[in-house]
């Protein structure tokens, strides 16, 4: 894509942000030249924080990439893409697992907006592991959570659990 201007968004539950999500942020955010992390807000999973909470929490752990744009949307993924002008859309492979139900909506999304592309990252191997609803259980069965995700997430995780 010889000169043209990259705009990436990298939606997701983000319920809350991991040190894993954060790994997949800052690489997507090395290939693009404007980032969107936007917290799917359709309520069809029960989430722990509110939509605002996740976005402030994003907010305040991703600091460190320039010119990130935090931000929430409901409906359609590939209609918040067209609205933003997302040309690609970003998702974590973290196992196999992941794969058949990323690389069905991928499709999915492909065939609604023929112009996006879906491009697949791989964290850094000590996050394979790690989800939100893993931390979340972590939690609140007391065990500690500091090595899995930023200081504000586990004080967030610490006042309801
Ligand atoms: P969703 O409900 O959309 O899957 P999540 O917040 O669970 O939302 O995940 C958002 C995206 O981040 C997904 O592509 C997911 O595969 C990816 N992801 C989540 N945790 C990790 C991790 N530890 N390493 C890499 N990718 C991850």
């Amino acid at each position: 894509m010889p000169n043209k201007r990259i705009v990436g968004l990298y939606p997701g539950s983000f319920d809350p942000v991991t040190n894993g999500h954060l790994d997949i942020a800052r690489r997507a955010h090395d290939m693009c030249d404007e980032m969107y992390v936007s917290v799917v807000a359709n309520p069809s999973k029960n989430a722990i924080f509110s939509v605002e909470e996740r976005v402030e929490l994003l907010k305040k752990t991703t600091k460190h990439l320039k010119g990130v744009h935090i931000s929430s949307f409901n409906g359609l993924l590939v209609d918040y893409a067209k609205q933003i002008k997302a040309n690609i859309i970003f998702r974590g492979l973290r196992a196999v697992s992941d794969f058949e139900y990323e690389f069905q909506m991928a499709l999915i999304n492909r065939t609604l907006h023929p112009k996006i592309e879906v491009v697949f990252l791989v964290p850094n191997e000590k996050f394979i592991f790690l989800s939100s609803s893993a931390i979340k259980e972590v939690a609140n069965l007391g065990g500690d959570v500091t090595p899995f995700v930023p200081a504000v997430v586990e004080k967030a995780l610490r006042r309801i659990y």
